[in-house]
């Protein structure tokens, strides 16, 4: 996927001529570590990745917003009352809760043509939803001159993500692929939203993500539960020390406070929490001081803790996790995403990279019976403007 193709196939939607045709590109995003903190008010430590959307976009004169997409058969015009009553489904969906974002706020958006076209896997977890998002709400601030800080950007994706797709996600997907830039991590505290952003040169490993291909199921039904979960062990740790959330709790005061939790399952779910909160912060320390090793470690140790006490992994998850122990040159690895499915993250040396996924696939598929897949990723890109093509020639 690059600008070439985006452009060949624009022409091929949309004809040439007419106004100029402008070129975005927003990145998708991995979280190194901060899996389950993000609505528990805690620190989150994503890395904006090489792969990502690129979207074209015309002004057409016409009454209409006209979507296509590179990876979707369907698509078409739009109009202002549709995308209002919310008569699409599908992937338009994502863009159309952009535009409608943009109305709520009075913007009066002229009639456009766009075409979106990436390389993220989709629902892998790499948060190409939120790509699709930020690269509309980033494309419509800069072409219509409104100059909207990127704060306001990310707010309003989410918030469409949340009411309009109905998919109930944390701030951190849209903040990453917003904010991301090469080599840096973004330390973010998800509460208060402050961030720094932090070193994230792997050196001479690379990180690899390995999909399981095992189709997520119970995700929104889980993440409801935890949500009540930790809600309900909020409840009884208060009773020692007053917090707005798990992450206000230090894990030398969850062990102060924890008998206080009169259930085990609770207790393991507040432990996830608050211990997950400390390795982001160690990890951020790993990083400075260019430890592969202690990065490592840290992803293993949240792995067993999102398995055992938070419960969201599954024998898939599992299983490449344990396998990457095995293989020469790996310093750590851990599920990513929500859980139940999707991807694992993995550090490794760059040049034991084809060795590690030759072996990996091999011993998943003979005991997963899955094929996976596996998509190295690098932090070398952000969200930005490309080009403007004149006439789309
Ligand atoms: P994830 O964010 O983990 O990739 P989601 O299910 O949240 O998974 O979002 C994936 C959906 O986002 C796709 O099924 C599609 O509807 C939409 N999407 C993402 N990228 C594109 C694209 N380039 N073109 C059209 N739709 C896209
Ligand atoms: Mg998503």
């Amino acid at each position: 996927m690059d600008t070439l193709e985006l452009i060949n196939g624009f022409r091929k939607f949309f004809g040439e001529g007419g106004q100029p045709c402008h070129l975005y590109f927003a990145p998708g995003r991995v979280n190194l570590i901060g899996e389950h903190t993000d609505y528990n008010g805690g620190y989150v430590l994503p890395v904006s990745i090489h792969l990502g959307t690129y979207l074209a976009v015309r002004i057409s004169g016409r009454d209409e917003f006209a979507l296509r997409s590179l990876q979707f058969k369907d698509g078409g015009a739009l109009t202002r009352p549709g995308i209002r009553n919310k008569t699409i489904s599908g992937w338009m969906t994502y863009p159309a809760g952009i535009l409608n974002e943009f109305f709520d706020c009075g913007v009066d958006i002229p009639g456009i043509e766009m075409l979106f076209g990436g390389n993220i896997p989709l629902g892998s977890g790499l948060s190409s939803s939120a790509s699709i998002e930020m690269v509309t709400a980033f494309a419509l601030n800069e072409l219509l001159g409104l100059k909207w800080p990127a704060t306001k950007l990310i707010m309003l994706a989410q918030h469409a993500e949340n009411h309009y797709v109905g998919m109930n996600c944390g701030i951190m997907d849209q903040f990453a692929v917003a904010m991301g830039s090469p080599e840096r991590a973004i330390f973010l505290n998800c509460s208060t939203l402050e961030y720094e952003s932090v070193p994230a040169d792997m050196g001479d490993a690379v990180l690899i993500v390995t999909d399981s291909r095992k189709s997520r199921s119970l995700t929104q039904s889980a993440y409801n539960a935890r949500r009540s979960e930790c809600e309900n062990a909020l409840m009884h740790l208060r009773k020692g020390k007053p917090a707005d959330n798990l992450s206000g709790y230090t894990t030398v005061e969850f062990e102060r406070l924890k008998h206080l939790i009169p259930n085990e399952t609770l207790l393991r779910r507040a432990r996830h929490v608050i211990t997950e909160n400390d390795r982001v912060f160690r990890c951020v320390e790993a990083l400075r001081n260019g430890s592969q090793n202690r990065f490592g470690e840290l992803m293993y140790e949240s792995h067993v803790s999102l398995r055992d006490d938070y419960e969201v992994s599954c024998d898939e998850l599992d299983i490449l996790v344990e396998e990457s122990m095995d293989c020469p040159g790996v310093f750590g690895s851990r599920m990513t995403g929500a859980g139940f499915g999707g991807c694992t993250v993995t550090l490794v040396m760059r040049d034991q990279a084809p060795a590690f996924m030759t072996k990996l696939r091999n011993h998943y598929f003979r005991r997963a019976g899955l094929e996976p897949g596996f998509y190295p990723v690098d932090s070398s890109r952000r969200l930005e403007k490309l080009a403007v093509v004149p006439s789309c020639r």
